[in-house]
Formats: structure tokens, C-alpha cells, sequence
């Protein structure tokens, strides 16, 4: 794979429905800012004599009605201040994440450490066609990652200790996919209804319920657009080491055998993903 074309055949400048003006998009992994990064973007976008800052939908940030004339100056105070030009174009763009276990109590994984170092691997290459990349902490797929070419969720699945097990439902009450049901005082698990959100094993009062760590679950081939669909499940790895190595991988494929002019999702098959399976 190749980094990044020239600036001016990179993404992230986007010719404005007034074709005179722009809109610069911003690098902003993981939709992260520091207070100083975001004080410093009021003041590039002052001095541009801009007056409005977008927030986009893939937690980037856009810059629009900028003059052509002085797209040098303003790139370089924005790549300056930690927030350089994005991406848009047939090329790895902006990686998505949600707070994970940064914040959220439900995250089976932290996510912006493997957000920012997609972002550092992989942002801007040289690709046949878009790669959008999403990662949520657990099923709720809060990034929306099953909609993006490469998604990653964050897991747990519940083992159990059936000899401790008091059979006092808690597990049952708490699945909201209907997955564990009572029988006779005993927990049945439907491997095909269990998300893997893990939820049941934090709310098991007794600690009967536990995991065998967490796992990252790796789909292909989301889509949005005029016929939206989610990603297929790929494979689980359990390290963000091998996320990262496993996202490298499928981009690689990419580069050798997707064509230009069709979207990813519509050729899994010349991609040969499975193979990546094999190699586990
Ligand atoms: S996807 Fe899960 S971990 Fe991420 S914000 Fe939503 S609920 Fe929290
Ligand atoms: S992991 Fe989630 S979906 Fe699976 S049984 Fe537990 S609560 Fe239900
Ligand atoms: S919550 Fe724990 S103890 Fe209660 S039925 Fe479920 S596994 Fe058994």
C-alpha cells in the first residue's frame, strides 16, 4: 500500500455547492480534541475570516466557505495546531469510535487507543475505493461501525459456573435478547440469540457468570448510502495488536484486488477474506 497521494489529489478539500468557496474536512480520530487544539481551530478559522465550524456525522469537523486563495495558509496553521487535513476520497478516512470503557459503563473495550492508532497506521493510504473504519466498545453500536467497510465491536461472552448457579433469573431478566432462559432452575444460553454484550455477567449477583476476557469482533463490507447494510462477521481476535495487524491485512487485499468504481461490500468475494480466517 502507498501513503498518502499529493495534497492536491488527497481528499479532504471539497468543492462547495458555491463552486468559488470550499470545505476543508479535518483528521480528527476517534472525533477527539484537546481544549487547545479546539481554541487553536477558532483561531485558524478567525484568521481565514471564516464563521462557522461544521460538525460532521463521522466525527470529523469541517471548515466551510473557505477561499481557494488561501488554502496554503490555513493548512498549515490547521496541521499546526494537531488538526490537519482529512480525508474523503478512495482512501482510508476518518476512523469512528465511540467512548468505550473511556467513559461508558457498558464498554467490554477501550477504544481510543486502537482508534488512534488505526488513524496513525493506516489514515490517508492509497486505496481502490473508500475504507471507513468504526469501533464500539460493545454491541450497541454506538459508531455505527456494522455501517463502515471495516468495523470492530468490542465482546464478552458469558461462561458459567453451573454447579454455583442459584437459578435466581437475575441473568434471564437482564438479557435483552431474550438469550438465557430458566429451565427447571437451570440457565440455558441460545448461542444464536447472545450478542455477546456481556451485560449478564456484570449483573449475576452471585459472580457465576464470568468471561474468558474480552474480544474484539472484526466485520466487512457495511454500507450506507441509498442501500445501507451491516458488515459481516469476519473473525474475533483478542488483542487491539491484533486488530490493527488483522485491519492491515484486509487492507492489503484490498489494494491488490478491489477495483475502482464498485463499492467494497460488492466485492467480498474477489477479496478472498475467508482466507484471513485460516490464518488465525
Ligand atoms: S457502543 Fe457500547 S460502549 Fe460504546 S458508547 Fe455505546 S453503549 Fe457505550
Ligand atoms: S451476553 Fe448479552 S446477549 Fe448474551 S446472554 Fe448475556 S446479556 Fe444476553
Ligand atoms: S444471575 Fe447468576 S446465579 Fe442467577 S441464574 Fe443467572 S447465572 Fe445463575
Amino acid at each position: 500500500m502507498n501513503p498518502r497521494r499529493n495534497l492536491d489529489e488527497a481528499g479532504g478539500i471539497i468543492t462547495q455547492r458555491d463552486p468559488t468557496r470550499c470545505i476543508v474536512r479535518l483528521r480528527t480520530p476517534a472525533g477527539l480534541l484537546t481544549p487547545e487544539q479546539l481554541e487553536g481551530l477558532g483561531r485558524c478559522a478567525r484568521e481565514a475570516g471564516l464563521h462557522s465550524v461544521h460538525l460532521t456525522t463521522r466525527q470529523t469537523l469541517e471548515l466551510p466557505d473557505v477561499d481557494p486563495a488561501s488554502l496554503g495558509t490555513l493548512l498549515a496553521a490547521l496541521s499546526e495546531n494537531g488538526t490537519p487535513l482529512g480525508a474523503e476520497r478512495n482512501e482510508v478516512v476518518n476512523v469512528v469510535a465511540c467512548p468505550g470503557s473511556a467513559t461508558c459503563r457498558l464498554a467490554n473495550v477501550e477504544t481510543y487507543p486502537l482508534a488512534k492508532e488505526l488513524d496513525r497506521r493506516f489514515f490517508g493510504v492509497e486505496l481502490p475505493v473508500k475504507v471507513r473504519i468504526g469501533i464500539s466498545g460493545c454491541p450497541n453500536m454506538c459508531a455505527g461501525e456494522r455501517l463502515c467497510e471495516i468495523g470492530i465491536t468490542g465482546i464478552r461472552h458469558p461462561l458459567r459456573d453451573a454447579g454455583r448457579c442459584t437459578g435466581c433469573g437475575t441473568c434471564a431478566n437482564t438479557c435483552r435478547e431474550g438469550a438465557i432462559v430458566m429451565v427447571n432452575g437451570r440457565l440455558s444460553l441460545d448461542a444464536d440469540s447472545c450478542v455477546e454484550c456481556g451485560m449478564c455477567i456484570d449483573y449475576c449477583p452471585f459472580a457465576v457468570l464470568t468471561d474468558d476476557g474480552p474480544r474484539y469482533r472484526i466485520t466487512v463490507g457495511g454500507r450506507r448510502g441509498r442501500h445501507p447494510s451491516l458488515g459481516q462477521e469476519l473473525l474475533t481476535v483478542k488483542t487491539p495488536e491484533e486488530v490493527v495487524r488483522v485491519v492491515g491485512a484486509i487492507l492489503d487485499r484490498v489494494y491488490r484486488r478491489a477495483y475502482a468504481g464498485r463499492h467494497f461490500a460488492d466485492q467480498l468475494d474477489l477479496l478472498a477474506l475467508d482466507d484471513l480466517r485460516a490464518e488465525q
